[in-house]
């Protein structure tokens, strides 16, 4: 197969481009580097089986010669990034989502929509099966990316019907893993970032909002058994353990072995107060769910970071 991968140099588009040329397949990577990072590919530049381009997806997408599948992963996905980020955010998942379509439609390709728990918003069900239509505020700052991506699953299926494009919508729970950009805002990174510089680890409000955390491996696997034999109806990906975010900074806090603090800071607007994935469609029809442990999951992100905060030091030094 050969597959275009949008938002190749982000924390998921670049797990996913390693699955597929590991899988020998041919990959084209594409990213505006707007949040995406170049050293997330560094390591498969040289690959004979990989080309990359730096493209914005929003205007025309060009690409030579045959594809088998397009996965659209392009857009700011860090509630940080999209309120500093409101118009791009919108216009990728509107507008690039249009792009990418079409681009299938055209090669004939699959097509993989990356969606989000967001299009859940601030949840009235709990935990969340697919079947929920979510209580999101459209105008609202997290809007731009909510609505983006719910504009986006309400396009693809679109596509599906009225073209009959062979279609994918993955609803892609907080994940977390090695190649999160260290200020990314999101709240694994933060606390593992904060817990090994010696700084206070910022929880938002009084901590008792929950998340449910899943491990980058265990979602790549699930994405790519959606991608080979799911169907065009909306599937959960996640982790389903639930873990209030003061428990995650205490597990950080744990981990690392750190003395940092844990300081209350202002819950960001319509921040949603909780989060679980009902991963039943994934299980029964992907014959997936997730295995990394939480613990284990940080384990491996830690040593990550640590790397990272150490190659910091050493350049102040
Ligand atoms: N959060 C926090 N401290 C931080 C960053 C985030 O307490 O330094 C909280 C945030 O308010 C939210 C949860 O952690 O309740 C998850 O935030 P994140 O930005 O990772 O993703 P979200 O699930 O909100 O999209």
């Amino acid at each position: 197969m050969r597959v275009l991968v949008t938002g190749a140099a982000g924390f998921l588009g670049s797990h996913l481009v390693d699955r597929f040329l590991a899988a020998g397949h041919r990959v084209l990577g594409m990213d505006n580097q707007l949040t995406g990072n170049p050293a997330n590919l560094a390591h498969v530049a040289q690959h004979p089986n990989f080309e990359f381009h730096r493209q914005d997806v929003t205007t025309f997408i060009e690409v030579e010669g045959a594809l088998d599948g397009v996965l659209h992963f392009a857009s700011p996905a860090s509630p940080v990034d999209y309120l500093e980020l409101p118009i791009q955010t919108l216009k990728v998942g509107a507008l690039g989502t249009h792009k990418a379509l079409g681009l299938a439609m055209a090669k004939q390709a699959r097509f993989l929509l990356a969606s989000t728990s967001e299009v859940y918003g601030d949840p009235l069900v709990h935990p969340q099966p697919e079947s929920y239509w979510g209580n999101v505020s459209p105008v609202g700052p997290r809007g731009v990316y909510d609505e983006a991506k719910r504009f986006a699953e309400a396009l693809t299926m679109a596509y599906h019907r009225y073209h009959k494009l062979d279609t994918r919508i993955v609803r892609i729970f907080n994940t977390y893993g090695p190649r999160m950009r260290p200020n990314d805002g999101r709240v694994v990174s933060n606390f593992i970032v904060q817990a090994l510089r010696g700084e206070p680890l910022t929880v938002y409000g009084d901590g008792s909002q929950t998340r449910s955390f899943c491990y980058v491996d265990d979602l790549i696997e699930g994405i790519m058994r959606l991608f080979e034999r799911g169907g065009a109806d909306p599937t959960n990906i996640g982790n389903p353990h639930e873990f209030t975010v003061r428990q995650l900074a205490e597990r950080v806090l744990a981990l690392t072995g750190s003395k940092s603090k844990i300081v209350e800071r202002p819950l960001p607007v319509d921040d949603p107060r909780v989060r679980q994935p009902d991963i039943t469609r994934a299980r029964k029809t992907l014959g997936w769910e997730p295995k990394v442990s939480l613990e284990e999951g940080l384990r491996r992100t830690i040593a990550y970071f640590q790397a990272i905060v150490a190659h910091e030091g050493a350049r102040k030094t």
